[in-house]
């Protein structure tokens, strides 16, 4: 596809402020509920345009219109890295040890959800590197990933990590006992499709930790808002009511504090529904709180909010 080969043309039209992204995309519903969509903002945190709605059901932020499968598939495999992180041709060093650093960490949490997690088969959707993968084999698991990207498939050394797309790569049904999808699902524009195919690839009493940006954590800080390789923007009880549909229900919550991070992050494990389990959250809420945080003049309210702190902070240190 013409418009996403790394040229040093479409790198700049993919960095440049004040200019939109090169793709066309199509318009649709919520990717989340199928609710209907409202233009919430128009420029996002590097001040380039990115058209984005709310979901005025289920509160989810979308990019509207969003790329096609075809444009975000091009994206990652030659963009994403490269626009994002930098990585033109190879994985920085230092970003690859930060990476094992967390994946040692997360091995440690994912083991504790098993009695004995000897043996147990695990797939991370997404595995960059495979850092989790090898820490997960180090703990005892049968451990397999895949990753869609190329710069970050040419150093897969392992085997048991695939290049390919969640689409692409084919797994026996319901052969893993542990699934994870760190930070992945955000990219994604068709996340109930996604959820429905690992369903397929879980065994009945298997466990799904899904880890997604939280939005409700961000606020009004326009720094943070959103960015072309974040499709979707979720809060906890639309991804929770989300995945419900897709037949799981949540059995536990991560702490920030578990897995070393200092903003919170909307960290879940599921397990499979069974037809007496009811989903107890409410969207409406997380739609009208993101409405507000994330609406019209919210850039002017946290402006003064932020002052009014400071001045406040002030008075405090003279007493
Ligand atoms: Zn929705």
């Amino acid at each position: 596809m013409w418009f996403m080969k790394l040229t040093f043309w479409n790198f700049i039209r993919t960095k440049a402020p004040l200019m939109g992204y090169p793709y066309k995309g199509e318009t649709i519903d919520c990717p989340g509920c199928g609710g209907h969509g409202e233009r919430i903002a128009r420029v996002d945190r590097y001040w380039k345009f990115l058209p984005t709605d709310i979901c005025t059901t289920c509160g989810l932020f979308f990019t509207n219109p969003m790329p096609t499968d075809g444009e975000l598939e091009e994206y990652y495999r030659v963009m994403y890295r490269s626009t994002y992180g930098w990585a033109f041709k190879s994985v920085p060093k230092a970003h690859a040890e930060k990476k094992k650093k967390d994946a040692a960490r997360r091995s440690g949490v994912i083991a504790s959800f098993f009695e004995n997690p000897r043996g147990l088969r695990s797939l991370d959707f997404g595995c960059g590197l495979g850092e989790l993968v090898a820490a997960l084999e180090r703990t005892g698991f049968d451990a397999y990933g895949f990753e869609p990207g190329d710069v970050w498939s040419q150093h897969l050394s392992s085997e048991r990590i695939r290049h390919g797309t969640w689409q692409s790569v084919q797994y026996d049904a319901e052969a893993f006992d542990f699934v994870s999808i760190m930070h992945v699902l955000e990219h994604l524009r068709s996340p109930r499709s996604c959820l429905q195919k690992i369903h397929g690839l879980l065994k009945q009493d298997g466990l799904l930790w899904i880890e997604v940006p939280d939005m409700q954590a961000y606020g009004t800080k326009s720094g943070k808002r959103f960015h072309f390789a974040h499709v979707l923007g979720f809060s906890r009880d639309n991804l929770i009511s989300m995945a419900f549909e897709c037949g799981f229900v949540p059995v536990r919550e991560v702490a920030k504090e578990e897995i070393g991070k200092s903003r919170s992050q909307v960290s879940i494990v599921f397990r499979k529904a069974n037809p007496e389990d009811v989903l107890t959250v409410d969207v409406s809420a997380t739609a009208r709180k993101n409405m507000k945080e994330y609406g019209e003049f919210s850039h002017a309210r946290h402006a003064i909010e932020t002052i009014g702190t400071r001045l406040g902070l002030e008075a405090g240190r003279k007493r």
